[in-house]
Parts: C-alpha cells; sequence; structure tokens
C-alpha cells in the first residue's frame, strides 16, 4: 500500500494537547514540535498567552481544531495558523468579516460530518460542494483540504476511503486543496496508509488527558 504520496512530503504531526497545561506545550517546543491542536478557544487562548511566556519568541503553529462558534472567531484568530473546522455558512461569513480587519490570512481545512447526524460538527456531503464554492470566494482564507474524524465505532479505513472519495468533489473545484488532515491516537496509521497529510494525535504523545 502506497504511503503518503511523495509530491506531497512527509505527514505533518499535530499534537493535540487540550486538557494539558501551557507546561506540556513548552516541553513539545522544547523537543522541537511544531504543531499543537487545540479545540476549545477558551483553553487555547490562555494556553497560547501562558506558552508566549514561558517560551517567548517560540515557532510553534496553533491549529484550532474543534467546533467553532462565530463569537469566538475573532478570539481565535489571535493565535491560530490554521483552522481544521470549517463546517458552516456563517463561519465563513464571520472569517469573510474578521479576517480582512486584521489584515491577515488563515489556513483553512473543511470538516466533513461523516456520521449523517446534522447536528454534528462538520459539513454534511451534500452541502460539502456549496461550501467549498464559499470558502474560495474568501481570499483570505487558503483553502488546504479536507478534515474528518472517523465516527466512533466505525471502521477507521471505510470512513477515511469516504474522504478520499469526497475528496474527488473537492479538487475538481480547488485543485489545490489537496491536504488531508485526518488520523488520531487509535487510527493515524491507517490514515497515512490512506495518505493523510496532517496527523492530529493526542493521547498517544502526550498521555490520558485529565478531564
Ligand atoms: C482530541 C482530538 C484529537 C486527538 O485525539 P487523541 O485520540 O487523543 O489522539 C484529534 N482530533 C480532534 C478533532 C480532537 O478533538
Amino acid at each position: 500500500m502506497a504511503k503518503t504520496p511523495s509530491a506531497l512530503g512527509p505527514a505533518t504531526l499535530i499534537v493535540v494537547t487540550k486538557n494539558h497545561p501551557a507546561e506540556l506545550v513548552a516541553e513539545l517546543i522544547d523537543l522541537g514540535c511544531l504543531n499543537v491542536g487545540e479545540n476549545r478557544d477558551q483553553e487555547a487562548s490562555a494556553k497560547y498567552l501562558a506558552t508566549e511566556e514561558l517560551r517567548p519568541n517560540n515557532a510553534l503553529n496553533w491549529h484550532f481544531i474543534g467546533q467553532l462558534q462565530t463569537n469566538k472567531v475573532k478570539s481565535v484568530l489571535r493565535y491560530a495558523s490554521a483552522i481544521h473546522s470549517i463546517d458552516r455558512p456563517s463561519l465563513v461569513q464571520e472569517l469573510a468579516k474578521q479576517l480582512p480587519k486584521l489584515e491577515r490570512s488563515i489556513e483553512g481545512f473543511i470538516e466533513l460530518n461523516l456520521t449523517g447526524d446534522p447536528g454534528r460538527g462538520g459539513v454534511l456531503p451534500e452541502n460539502l460542494e456549496m461550501l467549498t464554492e464559499q470558502v474560495l470566494g474568501v481570499p483570505e482564507i487558503q483553502l488546504q483540504g479536507l478534515m474528518a474524524v472517523a465516527g466512533l465505532g466505525e471502521n477507521p479505513r471505510s470512513e477515511f476511503e469516504r474522504v478520499l472519495e469526497l475528496q474527488q468533489t473537492l479538487l475538481r473545484i480547488a485543485p489545490e486543496a489537496r491536504y488531508l488532515s485526518m488520523g488520531m491516537s487509535e487510527d493515524y496509521q491507517v490514515a497515512l496508509d490512506l495518505g493523510a497529510t496532517h496527523i492530529r494525535v493526542g493521547s498517544k504523545i502526550t498521555g490520558p488527558r485529565a478531564y
């Protein structure tokens, strides 16, 4: 089975640090970690500031990977270099409003909802094309590709194969957006086999989270 296509280089490891303190992020920086992922703004923004104090001028990239409420967008844009959870028109509209004010751009992934339950995060497959068109209309969002979480109790391989199918829809209208953010502690090897370019691994690296 082919690994990540070599043209895209090795996959980017995003260490998910949610529910761990800034001290752990500082240790990761010392170990050469370049990318961390967080899923809640309140926790992430405090941790970002604390990390800046612990390790000034670090080169860490902060990836926002959780459901993002529109009223948190402004805050998230203070520290995030990428958002993996673009999933609905109102969020794209808010990004389109805030990014020009900050005179900045951001890397964006469209999150897929593979569950069929509209109440979950991510865009339903039938709305993917429409949302992609909308994102492409915002020059400050550098569309990277798709993000997905394999459903609990589902076979990760079939879940990620579904992502590859839906990627074809995306690439028809956004041929540059060829990155795939998929794979977590339990399924990152399968994800890499299927061409993941960004894996989001938490507990396997950091140990269990204290809730
Ligand atoms: C928590 C989380 C992860 C990491 O999960 P682990 O099982 O600890 O590797 C990855 N992606 C998202 C979206 C998450 O919320």
